[in-house]
């Protein structure tokens, strides 16, 4: 165990008074409630201290270099200097109180500088491949074989192999690279923040419902402005361009939110060429023919040209779905609402109204169904059935605000394998979103099982007086998606934590997640928590029809939106030379405009604001979203074909994958799983309306 070690409070010189500071106290449950602004300054130096003592301590190794004492003892200073850090860069996304984000901030840089030499301390590599050339880690097999391998290209892949002048030109590469992306991402945001719609006639509002117009109203008042003020911002813009009836004004809001950061005095436009041309050269000092060969070397695609590959299979397969949804929407545009020509600026509100002519469904009506408690009950019996894993709530003081709460996580045989926190709701302290986050990582050890830590955080729609949380769809597919994470980490019995849970390749990281979000579409699993919370009514047929007849609808055309996003990442980070071919501004727009109806479609600057892949850690990786889609559509056939509650498939599926992290190649694990590579088929039955193709 890595975390529960020693208090740091032994070794630590005299000062601060580090015996009371519930950061270092090692405590189990972590003293949540405890933990103020004061605690972290202290702390994180104290583990900072502890860390370089021990890393000091690796270098000069005494006696023969083996797993433990330097590949063991080297991902152990980083664990439990995490240890001390984690805690409070959770608190930061639930608690951002404005004293201990200064505390955070103050100590941050140390921390991220602390990891960022790590690879480059000459040293600790020397001690890395001492170790690597030992008769005991030539003969490694499974996965402590792979973790070496790995840690070794982890030293490469930073450069710690190369002469002295290039290791500098790496250095300098990866700062002004950071910058460049720092400085992009300021730009959107600063851009999307300059630009506002402000109108002062009501007329000028049809079309958009009461909430948007609300939500404008009180921006407006908040800006000390007259009228209803509509922003950039995604929760402003999108209902906007879906139901503004005024054409006129949504063209306007579409080019401004399309050239933002391309012009004036947050132009990205030069930004985004240096960004390209910086990772070109820092690529192939470290020898990859191009950035992207660079990123995917350890992910499933391995490769830029296996990556494009993928995507032009499927915008191949996706392309005729989607010539006929965007004739159809052209069609309905002209002839119900008189729109034309067709723009950009009308697919959105197009859509909508056809989406509401033909279903006439409204995501609200689903709400009174799914009560939280009830969905969550539904989602743990689920999880008893096909994984084989109870889940329990337990009473716990020691949380950092009081919705929060605890649970564990059991196997068939009562055997405890670790715990989650849960927080649900919105508060103005909390970042908006939702995702899992593990806090320890545990597993086999020497000495026994080693329990998994983890938080589940969500923002789902809060009680209202008497009526209880009630969620929409969307919400019960997030919760769920999100408790597919925490199965991946919890599940995890890789005796390496590098490898463990959800350490894995990013266009693997989904398929735990996204898969549990299938069985909220399927009628047996809604029938176990899909009931009306004050009569008790399953969801009536007529509405669960319309619910899934609206499912597809206009599925080819978000495939292809997604698909066109990820083509223009890899060809900026594969095809495109910065130094022979033309402006990446017109070759973006070239790109987009093999997906566009009309080539005008894509004459703007979207690029520019793609912060994705400039400032986002999506870089040549943006086709993982698509690419994990096609992994848990055809991993949920299986249960699809062998039973929704299948506890051998879901035992399988335990054993192949939530079990596994990256323990093995994830092509194999999939393998083993299905019985063969992954096949696309299954993806595109579900989201798009292939019958469209009949006629
Ligand atoms: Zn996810």
């Amino acid at each position: 165990m890595t975390d529960t070690a020693a208090p740091l409070t032994d070794t630590d010189p005299a000062g601060d008074d580090l015996s009371a500071n519930p950061l270092l106290s090692g405590a189990t449950p972590i003293p949540f409630h405890e933990i103020a602004a004061e605690h972290v300054v202290p702390a994180f130096r104290a583990a900072l201290e502890r860390a370089q003592a021990e890393l000091d301590a690796l270098i000069a190794g005494e006696g023969a270099r083996t797993y433990e004492n330097t590949i063991a003892a080297l991902d152990e200073v980083g664990d439990r200097l995490t240890a001390v850090t984690r805690p409070v860069s959770h608190l930061m996304s639930v608690r951002n109180e404005p004293d201990l984000r200064a505390a955070y901030e103050t100590v941050l840089p140390e921390v991220s500088s602390f990891f960022a030499r790590l690879p480059l301390n000459p040293e600790v590599w020397a001690a890395v491949k001492e170790y690597a050339q030992t008769d005991e880690a030539r003969a490694l097999t499974g996965v402590r074989r792979r973790h070496v391998d790995k840690t070794v290209r982890a030293f490469v892949r930073a450069g710690a192999d190369l002469p002295v002048e290039q290791k500098k030109r790496v250095e300098e590469l990866r700062v002004e690279l950071s910058r460049l992306s720092t400085e992009f991402a300021n730009h959107v945001l600063d851009s999307t923040n300059a630009w506002d719609l402000v109108l002062t006639d009501e007329a000028d509002l049809e079309g958009l419902p009461d909430s948007a117009r609300a939500q404008a109203r009180a921006a407006a008042q908040a800006r000390g402005v007259e009228g209803w003020r509509f922003t950039l911002q995604v929760p402003s813009y999108q209902p906007f361009m879906q139901y503004s009836a005024r054409r006129d004004l949504r063209e306007r809001m579409y080019r401004a939110y399309m050239n933002r950061a391309s012009s004036g005095e947050h132009d990205n436009r030069p930004r985004v060429g240096r960004i390209l041309e910086l990772r070109r050269e820092l690529a192939g000092i470290l020898g990859f023919k191009d950035y992207a060969d660079y990123t995917l070397e350890d992910s499933m695609a391995g490769s830029g040209d296996r990556a494009v590959r993928f995507e032009e299979d499927l915008a191949a397969r996706t392309r005729p779905v989607w010539e006929r949804e965007m004739a159809a929407l052209e069609v309905f545009a002209r002839d119900e609402l008189g729109i034309t020509p067709f723009e950009a600026w009308d697919v959105s509100y197009t859509t909508e109204r056809l989406r509401l002519a033909r279903y006439d469904l409204d995501a609200e009506v689903l709400r009174p169904y799914f009560p939280l408690d009830r969905v969550l009950e539904g989602l743990w019996e689920l999880t008893r059935q096909v994984f084989g894993v109870q889940v329990r709530p337990r009473e716990l003081r020691e949380v950092w605000h009081p919705d929060v709460g605890f649970f564990d996580v059991l196997d068939e045989d009562g055997a405890q394998l670790g715990s989650f926190y849960v927080d649900w709701f919105p508060r103005e302290s909390k970042r908006g979103g939702a995702w899992m986050g593990g806090l320890h990582t545990g597993g086999p050890r020497p000495d026994g099982w080693d329990a998994h830590l983890a938080t589940v955080v969500c923002n789902v729609s809060p009680p209202d007086g008497d009526r209880p949380a009630l969620l929409t769809h969307r919400e019960v597919e997030t919760v769920f998606h999100e408790f597919g994470h925490l199965l991946h980490h919890v599940l995890s019995r890789v005796e390496v934590p590098a490898l463990a849970g959800t350490n894995v390749p990013s266009d693997w990281v989904e398929l735990p997640s996204q898969i549990m979000e299938n069985w909220t579409w399927e009628r047996p699993a809604l029938d176990l928590f899909a009931r009306h919370w004050q009569t008790g009514e399953p969801i009536p047929e007529a509405l669960f029809a319309k619910m899934v007849a609206a499912r597809k609808f206009m599925g080819a055309w978000h495939q292809m939106r997604q698909l066109s996003f990820g083509t223009v990442d890899l060809d900026l980070h594969v095809r495109f030379d910065p130094s022979r071919d033309a402006d990446p501004i017109v070759r973006a727009q070239q790109v987009m405009a093999q997906f566009s109806p009309y080539p005008r479609f894509a004459d703007d600057h979207f690029i520019t604001s793609f912060a994705h892949i400039f400032s986002g850690g999506y870089a040549a990786g943006y086709y993982s979203y698509l690419w994990s889609a096609v992994l848990e559509a055809d991993a949920f056939s299986r249960f699809q074909r062998e039973g929704l509650f299948s506890r051998e498939v879901g035992r399988d599926f335990v054993d192949h994958v939530l079990s596994q992290g990256d323990a093995e190649d994830p092509a194999v694990l999939f393998r083993r799983f299905m019985g063969r590579d992954p096949d696309p088929e299954a993806l595109l039955r579900r989201d798009l309306d292939l019958s469209l193709l009949e006629n």
